[in-house]
């Protein structure tokens, strides 16, 4: 049985922030001037109203603003609002910095390379995919798949599975204590809390169950670490 590192993709492998609202605008304003009678912030509020209501990772979000704008659905709008959605978020996608330096050191640590994800099945592989690196992962493995989210111990046992690692052999590297981190250590595996800091009360925690972890303010410093 063989080690294995286990990564998280958003917010770890890649920086999510300001890009989805970003791609939004962009979507609006070309809807905008298609013909959708709202202003920029009006859309704006009423897509955000339409995202929390169904959830991110729900992929009709054009549908039902147009459904609340027109009282039917606008395919032209729809469509329109979709490419220019894609099309600048795919622009945005970007690597942190030392990303990739950092998965050609773990690899040639002798680890088995993994992810662990919580999202859609195909939505994750077409990041890994135009980020360019689906090559280097043996098992990628998402909550769509596994029925269940992190930190639920189900999702890091198949990911485990798929692998054909221990977990005490394990580790799993990501960005949010509560899913990554606790999940991770719940089934016995290490991990590293990356591009983010310990709270006072994630570090009483901790110190209360004598568990560690490895902090690396950015993906870069594993290389420290590993
Ligand atoms: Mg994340």
């Amino acid at each position: 049985m063989g080690k294995a590192v286990f990564f998280d993709i958003d917010d770890t492998l890649y920086d999510t922030s300001g890009f989805a609202k970003l791609a939004r605008k962009a979507a609006l304003s070309a809807m905008i001037d298609a013909g959708l009678p709202l202003s920029n912030e009006e859309a704006y509020s009423l897509l955000r109203s339409v995202i929390k209501e169904k959830g991110s990772n729900y992929n009709k979000h054009f549908n039902v603003l147009t459904q609340r704008v027109f009282g039917e659905e606008n395919p032209y709008l729809i469509a329109l609002g979709m490419i220019t959605y894609h099309n600048v978020k795919f622009a945005l996608l970007r690597l942190f910095p030392d990303t990739m330096s950092t998965l050609i050191h773990v690899k040639k640590q002798g680890y088995h390379l993994g992810v662990i994800s919580n999202g859609l099945v195909i939505k994750q592989w077409e990041k890994l995919i135009r980020l360019d690196l689906h090559h280097f992962f043996d098992a990628v493995v998402t909550s769509e798949e596994a029925g269940c989210e992190k930190p639920e111990p189900e999702i890091f046992n198949l990911a485990l599975r798929r692998m054909g690692c221990r977990a005490d052999k394990s580790l799993m590297i990501g960005n949010k204590f509560s899913e990554d981190i606790l999940g991770a250590l719940n089934v016995g595996m290490s991990a590293i809390l990356v591009n983010s800091r310990l709270t006072t009360e994630e570090e009483d925690y901790l110190r209360m169950k004598n568990l560690k972890i490895d902090v690396a303010s950015n993906i870069g410093l594993i290389q420290e670490i590993l």
